[in-house]
């Protein structure tokens, strides 16, 4: 054959690299025989055959070392390295097979053939080129060793070979695979394997790209929350120019010690402190534990004040606060010494009901200065939540503690006398029920342990003195009511009220507005004055205002006139107060038809009520009219039912609803009317109208009715006594029952007024209605 020659030739074994015809590379040569091989090729025909040799690692290679087809190429240039190498700049010329492998000693020479070049231009050969640009169009976006326009030039050779070879040795595959497309011979095969190797080394190169991503998103997330952390270290640091956190954690310890806390509690806020220390201080997390731990060591755990019980003290002590008052003195004197006896506070808890004003609160004031303990108030009133008693979970954001443990912070002693305003203004809705949290609260057996939500730890309220309020016992469930002992604070009389304000008001708002007690006087008549025109109220409290109003107003007169002395007459209060604002609602002052005078009782204290009838023509209409409550309307009805029946013995005709409306009104729209005790009024008015018989102007009168006539009992005789003293009436009729109430009544108002009993409504219309 014409292309097979056989040649002898200078032999350049590689170590890891593949050189293809058409290819010009350059080739660092270390190896002493590599060099002189290099040299030698120099100075004859400048070729030499490149051969890969199969283990890299071996320094001398042999036949067996080196593969069999390689490349012959031609020399361009040697150039010398400073470190003794040679640079070979080569050009790729054809493929060569060995055939014997000499070694000269002095360098490696090769008996070589040329491997012929057969035509390439069939068509198979053109489509599979074809194939091959599309391929390596696909594979281009994941091939980023060779420049484009490289790549581009190489794309565009017209000889396959070329193409083909050069497209080879930039491929960024191992060498060994080089090789083998090296060692294919036919052009057609070898566009194929490349193909398949191209097609694989998508493949794994799409593989790799996927696990690089995966791998690379772990490690972003990481490196990021690392890197943000350590910058914020860095500000923090800036910032306060030392470490931040650990002054708060040393601070936050140190007061947790100082509070004293059960074992059990400081384990857990340890713990808590521990987990500070670890979440990043700018997180919300950090702040939540942070007021946690702080609450925590705002507790008083277990600090108390001394809680004498000196029975002596306690007397002289409300004595001195309160004027009058003796049987709820009495009453509070007597617990205190179970208590003191008994060393325990688990005896029931007081609870104080009466209207507003009438110094509840103060009692219990003056109950804790005397016992020495702090004094905490906490106000009930409208609480519908058990959360506000109990706290809300720390999972909510901003949950605090509830009240409780808020007043408890506040006393600042783990035996205060906690007042629970208004127990009976509770109410419960879908958020739970107070009131049983109240429970768990005020019971000795329990309390001991109380938890609340947000503190998580029990606390013990053993040693607290609980005292509650409220205005009426009707509002408090009766499970919380069994747990207290009731001791009611009532109303007061025009007389307790003038010496309240002599003895304690007044000295107390003098004081309050710097006024020399001394230089001024209010003549007692001024203060009467006040309290019957100025005030309508069960306490004293719109009392003191106005009392208050006119120190006020005093003050100013001594501050610009600088007088010496003020004595204060009832026209100065008229000067002062300005217009009477209540004119007092006396009794009338004539009897008159369809108009009796009943009384009522409110949380507010009693109060009378005037109610009124009128007839008109019509066909039996019952119209109510004024701010009537629901109880109050049946009233209405069942009186109108017991006229009815009983119009001919009470000499009316019994056809009157045919041709009559009748109209029943309540004038008096400032007290909500809620209570049956206005039947035998109602009626009285009623048959008043119908038999056009006058009321007795004099008398005020109470009392539930049946249908059939019967009197039943009412409450809050003593309340509606006092009002009715107040408004000059002179006759009570009320039902027999209430007789035993009688006992309750200021002796002043007992004086003053005359009491009947009746059992039927008959009696009271003989008593009460006046001959035409
Ligand atoms: P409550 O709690 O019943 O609504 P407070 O205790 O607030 O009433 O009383 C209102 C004011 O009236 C307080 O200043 C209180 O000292 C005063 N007060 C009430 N009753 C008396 C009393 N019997 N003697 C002296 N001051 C009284």
């Amino acid at each position: 054959m014409a292309n097979t020659e056989i040649k002898t030739i200078k032999l350049l074994p590689l170590k890891g690299a593949v050189v293809f015809p058409s290819v010009s590379t350059s080739l660092d040569v270390g190896r002493g025989k590599s060099i002189k091989a290099l040299e030698n090729a120099m100075a004859s025909n400048q070729l030499v055959f490149l051969t890969n040799q199969k283990d890299v690692t071996i320094t001398d290679p042999g036949k067996d070392d080196v593969h069999d087809m390689g490349t012959v190429a031609h020399i361009k240039q040697l150039v010398k390295m400073p470190n003794g190498a040679v640079r070979a700049f080569v050009d790729g010329k054809y493929r060569a097979k060995l055939h014997v492998f000499i070694d000269r000693g002095e360098y490696l020479e090769a008996e070589i053939e040329r491997i012929p070049v057969e035509d390439a231009e069939s068509l198979t050969t053109i489509a599979s080129i074809r194939t091959l640009k599309e391929v390596f169009e696909d594979f281009r976006n994941h091939f980023r060793n060779s420049p484009d326009d490289e790549i581009e030039r190489i794309l565009a050779l017209e000889d396959f070979h070329q193409m083909v070879d050069q497209l080879t040795s930039i491929l960024p595959i191992p060498h060994e695979k080089q090789q083998e497309l090296l060692e294919v011979t036919d052009l057609n095969e070898r566009i194929i394997a490349l193909i398949k190797v191209i097609n694989f080394e998508k493949e794994i190169n799409q593989l790799k790209n996927k696990i690089d991503q995966d791998v690379k998103t772990s490690i972003d997330a990481h490196q990021r929350e690392f890197y943000l952390r350590e910058q914020m270290k860095v500000i923090q640091t800036e910032l306060s120019g030392k470490d931040g956190r650990s002054d708060d954690a040393k601070e936050l310890s140190e007061k947790l010690i100082a509070a004293e806390m059960p074992e059990e509690v400081y384990t857990r806020a340890m713990k808590e402190l521990d987990r500070f220390n670890t979440v990043p201080q700018s997180s919300p997390e950090s702040a939540v534990i942070r007021t946690y731990l702080t609450w925590l060591s705002d507790l008083p755990w277990s600090k108390q004040s001394k809680g004498i019980i000196d029975l002596k003290r306690v007397q002289a002590i409300l004595d001195q606060d309160h004027y009058g008052l003796d049987k709820v003195k009495e009453r509070i004197i007597e617990f205190l010494a179970v208590q003191k006896l008994t060393k325990s506070l688990k005896a029931p808890i007081i609870c104080l009901v009466g209207p507003p004003g009438v110094g509840k609160t103060s009692l219990a004031k003056s109950i804790a200065r005397a016992t020495k303990r702090e004094f905490v108030r906490v106000s009930l009133g409208g609480v519908r939540d058990e959360a506000e008693i109990r706290g809300h979970r720390r999972t909510y954001i901003g949950a605090m503690p509830g009240r409780i443990i808020q007043g408890i912070k506040k006393a600042g002693t783990n035996n205060p006398v906690f007042l629970l305003d208004e127990i009976d203004k509770m109410s419960s809705d879908f958020r739970g029920d107070p009131s049983s949290a109240m429970l768990e609260v005020l019971d000795p057996e329990q309390n001991h342990t109380f938890s609340d939500h947000y503190i998580e730890e029990a606390f013990d309220l053993s040693k607290v003195m609980f005292i509650a309020t409220a205005n009426s016992l009707s509002g408090i469930p009766s499970p919380l009511r069994d747990r207290m002992e009731i001791i009611e604070v009532s109303s007061y009389t025009e007389i307790e009220k003038f010496h309240i304000a002599k003895n304690h008001l007044v000295p107390k708002q003098l004081k309050q507005h710097g006024l020399p007690k001394a230089k001024v006087q209010f003549q007692a008549e001024s203060l009467k004055t006040i309290i019957q025109y100025y005030t309508r109220e069960a306490g004293v409290r719109s009392l003191e205002r106005q009392i208050g109003t006119v120190c006020r107003k005093i003050t100013r007169k001594f501050v610009e006139n600088k007088s010496s002395s003020v004595d204060i007459s009832p026209t100065t209060i008229t000067d002062l107060l300005g217009k009477k604002q209540f004119e007092h609602r006396n009794s009338e002052t004539e009897s008159l038809v369809g108009v009796a005078m009943g009384l009522a009782y409110t949380s507010f204290g009693g109060d009378i009520l005037q109610i009124e009838v009128s007839l008109c023509k019509g066909k039996g209409k019952l119209e109510l009219t004024g701010k009537l409550g629901d109880v109050m309307k049946e009233s209405a009805q069942t009186a109108f039912s017991y006229v009815r029946a009983n119009a001919a013995k009470l000499g009316i005709a019994e056809n009157f609803y045919e041709k009559t409306d009748i109209h029943i009104h309540v004038p008096e729209g400032a007290v909500p009317k809620d209570g049956p005790s206005a039947g035998i009024t109602i009626t009285t008015a009623l048959v008043s109208a119908l038999t056009n018989k006058p009321v007795n102007k004099d008398i005020g009168m109470t009392g539930e009715v049946t249908l059939r006539g019967r009197v039943l009992p009412i409450g809050g005789l003593k309340e509606k006594s006092i009002s009715a003293h107040r408004s000059g009436l002179k006759t009570i009729i009320c039902p027999k029952k209430n007789e035993k109430d009688l006992d309750d009544i200021p002796q002043m108002v007992k004086d003053e007024i005359k009491y009947i009993f009746v059992t039927d409504v008959e009696e009271v219309l003989q008593l009460a209605l006046l001959e035409k």
